[in-house]
């Protein structure tokens, strides 16, 4: 079998994002291997993902159970070595396909989502990370625990559901400084008593590195722009 080879925008655009994230990093005295590249594949075409599993990259984030099934369930098998995180909203009757296929579930958003995941796990012996996500601006059309509720959600997933929260993520308000609700969520996490943040995506991934993230979400600037809809 002939190695693939990955074409070269694919190739300079990962570098260029690696070197970004490690650039912010050192300005922020930090170390560059502290910040995983969640790699944002969603509706990207497949060309593209062979691509970017070409130049090394081995951490893929997707929206949607169904659409990461179809996608990863094979790839699975050729790269023992993926991590897959979901990064879209998780309804409660999906939960025993996302446990099955994610190594990581970022958008842990409401009770019963705890609940249906706890179920899932034991049933499927096995233990996806969980991030619970914040509704850092407090938006009507948004998921996410409220900010003044995060910490106490955070305690109830563990004590009611015995759920390990990793990490917390959030989702910035189009058009608001993305910095003020990075510094928020840093906040909570330590008020919450996790360590790990997954904020900044294509726009703002160094401003969140800066701001403390252990890891970012970046879609367009590395595949290139999402497809429009057919
Ligand atoms: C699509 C998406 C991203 C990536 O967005 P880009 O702007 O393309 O980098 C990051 N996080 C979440 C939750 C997303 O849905």
């Amino acid at each position: 079998m002939t190695i693939p080879q990955a074409p070269e925008h694919i190739v300079v655009a990962r570098t260029n994002i690696v070197s970004r994230i490690a650039d912010a990093a050192k300005i922020a005295d930090r170390k560059p291997d502290d910040v995983t590249l969640v790699a944002i594949s969603k509706k990207q075409p497949d060309d593209r993902i062979e691509a970017m599993l070409a130049t090394g990259q081995r951490v893929f984030g997707e929206n949607r159970v169904q659409e990461a099934k179809a996608r990863w369930a094979e790839r699975r098998v050729t790269y023992p070595d993926l991590e897959l995180r979901l990064v879209g909203p998780l309804q409660t009757n999906k939960a025993d396909d996302a446990v099955a296929l994610f190594d990581v579930i970022e958008t842990l958003d409401r009770e019963k989502l705890a609940r249906h995941l706890a179920r899932s796990m034991e049933k499927l012996g096995r233990r996806p990370r969980l991030y619970v996500q914040v509704n850092t601006g407090e938006e009507e059309q948004k998921a996410g625990i409220k900010p003044s509720q995060t910490a106490d959600f955070v305690a109830r997933c563990c004590d009611q559901y015995g759920l390990e929260i990793e990490g917390l993520m959030c989702i910035p308000p189009v058009g608001e400084p993305a910095s003020l609700h990075f510094a928020l969520l840093r906040n909570l996490a330590e008020q919450a008593g996790v360590s790990k943040l997954s904020m900044g995506m294509s726009a703002d991934f160094e401003l969140a590195v800066r701001l403390g993230a252990t890891s970012v979400r970046v879609g367009s600037a590395l595949f290139g722009e999402r497809p429009a809809p057919a």
